[in-house]
């Protein structure tokens, strides 16, 4: 998709700040960081929500997100935790229409961000 923001962060036209990248998906920070160290998880493949995923794309993507989810982990002791989030269709607050997994950290006191 020509036009897509983050199809353009795959073949590297917008710079990111890669977590992790192989020939299926791409992980790179998220612009707004919700709390530090908020990934994005993205198909490499422009699939605009989850309704558009087949079976095998799905399967790919979210094998995936075990050893993402672990080196955002391991990227700061203070990370406790993590919530998976995944928003399909602006009433459910998506707005980038290129399926995208949010990945946000969580501290076990919110004073250690820093
Ligand atoms: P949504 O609301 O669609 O679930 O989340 C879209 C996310 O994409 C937002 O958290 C937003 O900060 C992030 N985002 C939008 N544009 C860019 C960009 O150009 N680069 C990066 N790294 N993240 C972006
Ligand atoms: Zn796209």
């Amino acid at each position: 998709m020509d036009n897509c923001i983050f199809c353009k962060i795959v073949k590297g036209e917008i710079p990111s700040y890669i977590v992790y990248e192989d020939d299926v998906v791409k992980a790179f920070l998220d612009i707004s960081q919700g709390t530090p160290g908020h990934t994005l998880v993205i198909p490499k493949k422009h699939v605009p929500d989850l309704f558009a995923y087949d079976e095998e794309l799905a399967a790919a993507v979210f094998s995936r997100l075990p050893k993402i989810a672990q080196a955002v982990k391991d990227s700061n002791p203070k990370i406790k935790g993590l919530n998976v989030l995944n928003n399909n269709g602006k009433v459910a607050y998506q707005s980038v229409f290129h399926s995208h997994i949010h990945l946000i950290p969580r501290y076990s006191d919110q004073d250690d961000f820093k």
